[in-house]
């Protein structure tokens, strides 16, 4: 082995952030959309669903509040009433996964919502913080 492969190996151990041997950095999942006339279709919305781990009727009714706009779940894919940018639907589903998904300790995506009394709680699995939405 080559001096300057070590080196090669030395500078790439420095890269590598603190939590690489955990779980793999979680990536918010980016949304697609397709025009049809005057709606707008997320066709990876199911996806999208699946990855943060969130139901996705609740999810749609989320981002329809939050756009101001009307539609649906149609198998995997979510149908809204009006042309809306990309963009816009991404950063309120950026705004869903900081509410609803991401613990406010550890940022692990790992979380679940329980009821608890009427009010909902944002339990983490990964370090057990418990936190009211
Ligand atoms: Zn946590």
């Amino acid at each position: 082995m080559t001096q300057d492969y070590e080196d090669l190996l030395d500078r790439g151990m420095d890269e590598v952030p603190d939590d690489a041997s955990g779980s793999e950095r979680f990536e918010l999942p980016v949304v697609d959309t397709r025009k049809e006339g005057s709606r707008t279709v997320v066709t990876n919305f199911g996806d999208i669903a699946e990855t943060i781990n969130r139901q996705e009727d609740r999810l749609c009714k989320y981002l329809m509040d939050e756009l101001g706009a009307s539609g649906r779940v149609e198998s995997g894919e979510m149908v809204i009433n009006g042309e809306l940018r990309r963009g816009e639907i991404q950063s309120r589903l950026k705004q869903f996964a900081e509410d609803y998904v991401f613990c406010p300790e550890c940022e692990s995506p790992d979380t679940e919502v329980l009821k608890e009394k009427g009010v909902e709680i944002l339990k983490c699995q990964a370090c057990g913080a418990r936190n009211p939405i």
